[in-house]
């Protein structure tokens, strides 16, 4: 069969799709471009906002268009959340829930390009944050042993993968019910021949202890590239979210990572216009990122997520003021970034470069996670160079997720 995909949503996605085609390939079968006729289509599906669930319906809709005989087979989070009516969606063959996805999966960044891989480590969630149907949708945390880990982790090493992204829903959580801890497996991976670079993708700030922030300071291969949720800069807005810090935990854990490495990139997720989140505590969320050393925002317009506890709140926030609160925040996001490149101009970071030709340029992020470009040469790709940081070589594409 000719099987194509389609991924939405998180790294994880990412990661899992890529370990399905893998297994199919090995299978025999041929893996296509989602815009090619196929016999086949997966759609991998996410529930994280309402946009998200358009763009999942839209997908397979357009490859039943594409060719009305295949078979649709649709996974993910919002195939587990809506499960009878994607069945309904015409030429759906199947609708697999999240427990048919394996627990050690992981995918090259991208396509052609083995440099980089996402590595899924850990699955589910019990945190049960009032805005999120993520744990009603990925079920119970859970992650393999870490021996298990840690063989997966030598066999990406052996695909010659130079760097390796930590992904999962609540990663820190990491053998919680095993008891074996996270900060185990980091020292653990660090010790894994082959790989150059470690990064964790997403980490909530409650779990992120001052060990770990100090093992990835001394570590070997771990960079200096955080990922931690915000959310809201208001201690209010925070407890209506049910989240486990306060703004003071989270202001503390940003001091201990720049005291230990002062050139860290720190990126933050924030939901605008959730539900009780008034203007004034708007404004402290403003305050609280422009006077923090947060590198970069991923800003989320908050929707109501069915099932959720924050469906409940009373105080509505108007979609407009919703849009407007994403858009303050995006600027000031591109402020702060602009602010941390600044700050890195005439300082030399090791750059690992990929494959792709973009125009006759090679590119590559360094260890602080500022896109680079140098002129094109084979010689150079799955290669770290150090590089002097200037005005010229800073890519276009300067952040993303
Ligand atoms: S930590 Fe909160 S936001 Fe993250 S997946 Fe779990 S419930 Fe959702």
């Amino acid at each position: 069969m000719r099987i194509a995909a389609h991924t939405l949503g998180c790294k994880l996605n990412y990661a899992e799709t890529a370990d399905h085609l893998r297994r199919m390939a090995a299978e025999g079968h041929e893996v296509v471009d989602w815009t090619a006729e196929a016999d086949l289509y997966l759609v991998n599906t996410c529930t994280v906002t309402a946009v998200a669930e358009k763009k999942c319906r839209a997908a397979i809709r357009q490859a039943h268009r594409r060719n009305p005989q295949a078979q649709i087979v649709v996974m993910g989070c919002f195939a587990q959340t809506a499960a009878a009516e994607i069945a309904a969606m015409p030429g759906v063959t199947q609708v697999l829930g999240n427990e048919s996805k394996p627990l050690l999966s992981y995918s090259g960044a991208s396509r052609n390009d083995r440099t980089r891989t996402f590595f899924k480590i850990q699955d589910g969630c019990d945190y049960f944050c009032s805005y999120c149907a993520i744990p009603y949708a990925r079920g119970r945390s859970r992650s393999a042993s870490i021996e298990e880990t840690l063989c997966a982790a030598r066999r990406i090493a052996a695909t010659g993968a130079k760097e390796v992204v930590l992904t999962g829903v609540n990663t820190g959580t990491f053998g919680q019910h095993s008891g074996e801890s996270f900060l185990d497996l980091l020292r653990g991976l660090d010790a894994v021949d082959g790989i150059l670079r470690y990064r964790i993708s997403s980490i909530e700030p409650n779990l992120l202890s001052d060990d770990i922030i100090d093992f990835v300071a001394s570590s070997r291969a771990f960079l200096p590239h955080f990922h931690i949720p915000l959310q809201a800069g208001s201690d209010h807005v925070l407890r209506l979210m049910r989240r486990r810090y306060d703004t003071a935990l989270y202001a503390a854990k940003l001091q201990r990572i720049k005291q230990a490495m002062p050139d860290a990139c720190i990126a933050a997720d924030i939901i605008a216009g959730f539900n009780g989140e008034s203007e004034d505590e708007f404004r402290k969320t403003l305050r609280f990122v422009d006077s923090n050393p947060i590198s970069y925002l991923h800003v989320f317009t908050y929707s109501d997520r069915p099932g959720t506890a924050a469906m409940r709140l009373d105080e509505k926030i108007p979609v407009a003021v919703r849009h407007e609160h994403t858009r303050q925040l995006l600027h000031l996001s591109e402020q702060k970034h602009a602010a941390f490149i600044q700050s890195q101009l005439g300082k030399v970071r090791p750059v690992l470069w990929e494959s792709t030709d973009h125009q006759g340029h090679l590119e590559g992020w360094t260890d602080n996670y500022i896109r680079l470009r140098r002129p094109y040469d084979p010689q150079r790709v799955n290669t770290v160079e150090p590089l002097l940081l200037t005005r010229d070589n800073i890519a276009k594409e300067a952040a993303s997720t």
